[in-house]
């Protein structure tokens, strides 16, 4: 696709059972990763974004074995427990970080064309201009009334003419009411815990946050 990431088009024999935000489990010879799902529910095929991380044994192992294209898979899903099955009552803000955006993009091309879902603010919170690699989708989703895009680089580039910073300062930045939101972030633990803590600093209800990082690394503190 971009920058390094992947886009992998599992096609499956019946239409795949699972809600928006949901992942799966991709074995690679006797491990198996976890990957967001990207598409919405509905079709006949699960959508991957698979990016290669530097000097990972792991992400190596990974990337070899898609090298290889393989003629099938085993998965198995649906995992997770931070998806939307039901339009929200409030406004929704999703956050991102890097391919984050994977599992936001499946909640998000869900509830958009539902009947009664309120305003949609996506931020995307990116090390450099070019990981931006939904960046056309999003914009031109973005041309609707009740939607907004903002991508965020943490660092300056000259190329960049766009938000700068964390991407969790800038929508503390822009909105003030974050407790009349239902929230979802998508990104590693780090990020995800940084980001409930400048909330909950200025009196934001956790419990208006959804991340599949609370499952899956629950903090002990
Ligand atoms: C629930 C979950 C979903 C994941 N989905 C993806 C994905 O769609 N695409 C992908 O390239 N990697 C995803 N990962 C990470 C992927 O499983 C690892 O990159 C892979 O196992 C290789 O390990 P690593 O040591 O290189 O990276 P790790 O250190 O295990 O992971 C680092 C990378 O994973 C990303 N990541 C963490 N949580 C998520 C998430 N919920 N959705 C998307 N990215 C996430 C981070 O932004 C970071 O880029 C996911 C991880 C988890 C726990």
């Amino acid at each position: 696709m971009q920058n390094g990431v992947r886009r992998l088009v599992l096609s499956l024999p019946v239409a795949a059972s699972f809600c928006a935000g949901q992942y799966l489990l991709l074995t690679v010879g006797d491990r198996a990763f976890p990957f967001s799902i990207a598409n919405a529910p509905g079709g006949k095929h699960l959508e991957l974004h698979i990016k290669a991380t530097e000097d990972s044994p792991d992400s190596a192992l990974i990337e070899q074995f898609l090298n290889d294209h393989p003629p099938s898979v085993t998965i198995e899903f649906p995992l997770g427990q931070c998806f939307l099955s039901q339009v929200p009552s409030q406004p929704v803000i999703f956050i991102a970080a890097a391919t984050g955006i994977t599992q936001i993009k499946s909640l998000f091309d869900w509830l958009t064309p539902q009947p009664g879902a309120q305003k949609v603010h996506v931020y995307w919170g990116v090390v450099t201009p070019e990981d931006l690699y939904l960046d056309d989708y999003f914009k031109a989703a973005a041309d609707h009334a009740k939607i907004t895009y903002t991508p965020v680089v943490s660092t300056d580039h000259q190329t960049w003419a766009g938000r700068v910073g964390l991407v969790g300062e800038a929508v503390q930045q822009d909105i003030k009411n974050l407790n009349d939101h239902l929230i979802f972030v998508s990104g590693s633990p780090g990020m995800v815990y940084g980001t409930l803590d400048h909330f909950t600093a200025t009196g934001f209800d956790p419990e208006n946050m959804r991340s599949d990082v609370f499952d899956y690394a629950p903090r002990t503190a």
